[in-house]
């Protein structure tokens, strides 16, 4: 390895140690009373998402749902991720990589811009979600479809725009 390419090694690890560190500040924060929570609702992490990851159920529409799976992608939550998504397309194999990649980017936040209940089953929601990868600012802008499964909304796919 020649000293250059040692030297940007070094630097992509000291990026990725900054990184871990950023993540679990957030997530120490958000277990403390009083902080906002992550999805955007300005309600504390624990009168608002936490609810949720603890009982997927609360979650009453697709809106809730969305909401809570993009606080759980901010905190790393990945056996929430896994549990709200619907078990047709639940990507249990890539489950580590997921995780990895959770933790891998700053979450800068999620703008709902339409929120859909066509049955009492099946609903869409709309959204753009913010973080930086690499230092690059990126989002997701999607229309999620979310599906009823044992009793509670769960994630099953969606068209990226
Ligand atoms: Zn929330």
């Amino acid at each position: 390895m020649s000293k250059f390419s040692k030297l940007i090694q070094k630097q992509k690890e000291n990026q990725a140690a900054k990184k871990y560190r950023f993540n679990l500040e957030a997530k120490t924060n958000a277990n403390r009373e009083g902080v906002l929570c992550a999805c955007g609702s300005k309600k504390s992490y624990k009168l608002c998402c936490e609810l949720i990851h603890k009982n997927i159920e609360l979650a009453k529409t697709p809106l809730e749902l969305m909401k809570s799976r993009y606080t759980a992608y901010v905190l790393g939550d990945i056996d929430f991720l896994m549990l709200s998504h619907h078990s047709s397309t639940r990507p249990i194999s890539e489950k580590e990589e997921i995780f990895k990649w959770t933790q891998s980017v700053e979450w800068k936040g999620l703008e709902i811009l339409e929120a859909k209940e066509i049955q009492t089953s099946e609903g869409f929601v709309t959204f753009k979600a913010f973080f930086i990868e690499n230092c690059i600012p990126n989002l997701i802008h999607e229309k999620s479809r979310f599906l009823k499964e044992n009793d509670h909304w769960t994630y099953i796919d969606g068209i990226h725009s």
